[in-house]
């Protein structure tokens, strides 16, 4: 006689080995596209958002904030690598070699994981960033380009 935690054990096994079959990954997207089902998650997601709103905003930027902070660590503290302001307000991480419009619009849309990218890969950040302020970051905007908005040379 089995026990009811043998049991189980098999079964979860068992459940383990048949998500990984294509009868199972074919019925889980049939699934998912039955009009019903989607209509289902839509509203459950819309009730766990009202629910949970001002928590899940808050948690967003907490975290956000730290894996700033992180990034400010990693690249040698919060300061202008160009004129040593250091209000962290109106620091910015400066692509190095330019394409972080891209990047940002394209790649790496979610900021969250951009951020946690970059902190996990201390290596790879230094290559990417320089810490500018507003301003600098502005200027090194109007050098580079050739467009005539970023043409102003006063
Ligand atoms: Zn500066």
């Amino acid at each position: 006689m089995q026990t009811v935690e043998e049991r189980r054990e098999y079964d979860r096994l068992w459940m383990q080995k048949y998500r990984k079959t294509k009868k199972w990954k074919e019925y889980n997207k049939a699934y998912w596209q039955r009009p019903a089902v989607k209509e289902k998650k839509k509203v459950y997601g819309r009730q766990w958002y009202t629910k949970y709103r001002t928590k899940y905003n808050a948690d967003r930027v907490s975290w956000r904030q730290f894996y700033r902070d992180k990034l400010f660590e990693i690249l040698g503290g919060a300061k202008c690598s160009k004129c040593g302001f250091s209000d962290k307000r109106a620091l910015q991480f400066d692509h190095i070699n330019g394409g972080g419009t891209y990047l940002l619009k394209v790649k790496e849309r979610k900021d969250h994981h951009y951020y946690v990218k970059y902190a996990n890969n201390p290596e790879l950040a230094r290559q990417t960033f320089q810490i500018l302020c507003a301003n600098c970051n502005c200027i090194k905007r109007h050098i580079r380009y050739k467009s005539p908005i970023y043409n102003m040379t006063r």
